[in-house]
């Protein structure tokens, strides 16, 4: 069932609790893809009623970013979601979910703000405001959806550890869980924004997963100094290639470590044809 009014999610909802139903919610912004797919079997598999909300968020985009070009496929993603036993598709207008504010502007909304740690490096250091518009949407859907359970990729690695940051420093009662990077089989992690890519743009993203990978195994064999590690990806890179970030931090609280261990995640970004991909890997495994 297609709905886009807060009122009627929430009708719906306050009969599933009255029977006491479990309820899973899989945020996305829609251009539903495996990746998306994984997290939505992942809710039907552990819960009695799913909601999919599909909202391109305004408030989590920068004004130079790409909130007006980025793939809308409604139809196709209701019909994948039916298909999938999804009982709701949420898919709110920008005015249902915030009346007339407008894009990040938080002189008349209310807005969560994660804590700066945490927002004060990856990619919240060059998409400014970012985790602010993330925090306040997902704050609003736990609202409107009341789930027992989110479910939130591992791809987006720094948006879980401040997910669940936010639920457990406001005591929001939801449980979160992380499902893995589901990856084409060249490696490349799946994204609605490799839609932007040509097919040497699709070649040359395999970057990322590769310097993830050489990375891996150098730690594999024995090396865990974090500035050795990074240099191992110097050599993977191009004029193809603009890297923004390569990291190895703390898997669960994004320290900076000197040596990396089997709590260590590496994560990268980097742009593509101009398309900014991200990826990361965990070194101790899942
Ligand atoms: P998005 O629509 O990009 O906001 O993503 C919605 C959810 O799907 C987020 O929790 C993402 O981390 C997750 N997701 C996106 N791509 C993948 C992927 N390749 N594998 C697993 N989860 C993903």
């Amino acid at each position: 069932m297609l709905l886009n009014n807060i009122e009627e999610v929430k009708k719906n909802i306050k009969e599933w609790k009255k029977e006491g139903f479990k309820i899973g919610l899989v945020p996305t912004m829609g251009a539903l893809h495996a990746g998306h797919l994984s997290l939505i079997k992942k809710a039907k598999a552990s819960c009695d009623k799913v909601v999919v909300s599909v909202f391109v968020n305004p408030i989590q985009f920068g004004p130079s970013e790409d909130f007006d070009k980025y793939p809308r496929t409604l139809d196709a993603d209701e019909r994948l979601c039916n298909r999938e036993g999804v009982d709701i598709v949420f898919a709110p207008s920008p005015k249902e979910m915030y009346g007339d504010a407008g894009r990040l502007s938080n002189d008349t909304l209310t807005y969560v703000c994660p804590p700066f740690f945490y927002v004060n490096k990856l990619c919240g250091k060059t998409r400014v405001g970012h985790f602010d518009g993330v925090c306040t949407v997902v704050l609003k859907l736990f609202n409107i959806v009341q789930p027992d359970y989110a479910f939130f990729g591992q791809k987006d690695a720094q948006q879980v550890v401040i997910v669940k940051k936010m639920a457990a420093d406001l005591n929001v009662p939801v449980e979160i869980i992380q499902c893995p990077i589901v990856r084409e089989e060249s490696g490349l992690a799946l994204s609605s924004r490799n839609k932007y890519l040509t097919d040497e743009g699709k070649k040359d993203a395999l970057v990322l997963s590769k310097i993830l990978n050489n990375i891996k195994t150098c730690y594999q064999k024995g090396i865990t100094d974090v500035s050795a590690l990074k240099e191992t990806a110097y050599s993977f890179l191009t004029d193809k290639h603009e890297l923004e970030y390569l990291e190895i931090l703390d898997k669960n609280t994004l320290e900076e470590k000197l040596h990396a261990d089997n709590n260590s995640i590496v994560l990268i970004a980097c742009r593509v044809e101009g398309v900014r991909l991200i990826d990361n890997t965990y070194l101790g495994g899942i």
